[in-house]
């Protein structure tokens, strides 16, 4: 089912890109396996994926070391800091990097085992208060200027979630509204490439508005069962 499922997202993937004139090559599709087992991530992986992401700082910590395919994983969750030391090991990327805090607490930990995470600031560019993520200007600057000025990470981009509605409007001003602090951030010379944005019911308009790393779960793995564990 999940080598069907990532052909058919696949397909879809290219005639969005085809459309708007973007190459696929310039799309990195991570699986979101969160709440399905390490067997599904390894048909996932015969299938091609590569890049994986998890939500939850434990969940993460117990799959990532059964995976032993040269998978790149990446850490898309809200992450307190008292977490950081569940996630440093695995994680290549770290998605929601939304606090000066954060951002000593993953600099000291990768620093002790001689890795350096790739992380991209968690944005609010919804406003709503529900979601995590910064979205005043002078937090924004503040927390990237910490990762400018901490030697065990790298700072490569910005992540964002849309609200949970049909109206593509508003998913697509969350969009853009990510792209405008890329392009505001690069202007200051932080040299940003990565746009995390689009999930399964809204990658297509994230690939229009310039996403280069979708994370996608239910249409490579199916429906979560959340009577299981819950989610949050
Ligand atoms: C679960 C999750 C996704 C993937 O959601 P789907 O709708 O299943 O594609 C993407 N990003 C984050 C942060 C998630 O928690």
């Amino acid at each position: 089912m999940i080598a069907e499922n990532l052909q058919i997202l696949e397909e879809k993937i290219s005639e969005i890109c085809r459309n708007n004139g973007r190459s696929r090559s310039d799309l990195t599709l991570i699986g979101i396996s969160k709440m399905n087992p390490v067997s599904a991530i390894l048909d996932a992986f015969k299938a091609g994926v590569i890049h994986f992401g998890e939500n939850k700082a434990q969940e993460f910590q117990n799959k990532a070391p059964d995976v032993t395919e040269n998978v790149v994983w990446h850490f898309v969750g809200h992450l307190q800091t008292n977490k950081v030391k569940y996630v440093i090991k695995y994680a290549d990327y770290i998605h929601s990097v939304d606090s000066v805090k954060l951002v000593h607490e993953i600099d000291k930990r990768a620093g002790k085992i001689d890795r350096i995470p790739k992380v991209l600031l968690e944005l609010n560019t919804s406003g709503e208060e529900s979601k995590f993520g910064l979205s005043r200007d002078d937090e924004i600057l503040e927390v990237a200027e910490s990762c400018k000025n901490s030697g065990n990470l790298e700072l490569v981009g910005l992540m964002t979630m849309a609200p949970y509605t049909e109206d593509t409007e508003i998913v697509r001003k969350t969009f853009r509204g990510l792209r405008d602090k890329k392009d505001w951030l690069n202007k200051k010379g932080y040299g940003l490439t990565e746009l995390s944005m689009g999930m399964t019911n809204d990658y297509d308009i994230a690939i229009e508005e310039g996403a280069t790393m979708l994370r996608i779960g239910t249409a490579i793995f199916g429906e979560r069962d959340y009577s299981k564990n819950g989610d949050e």
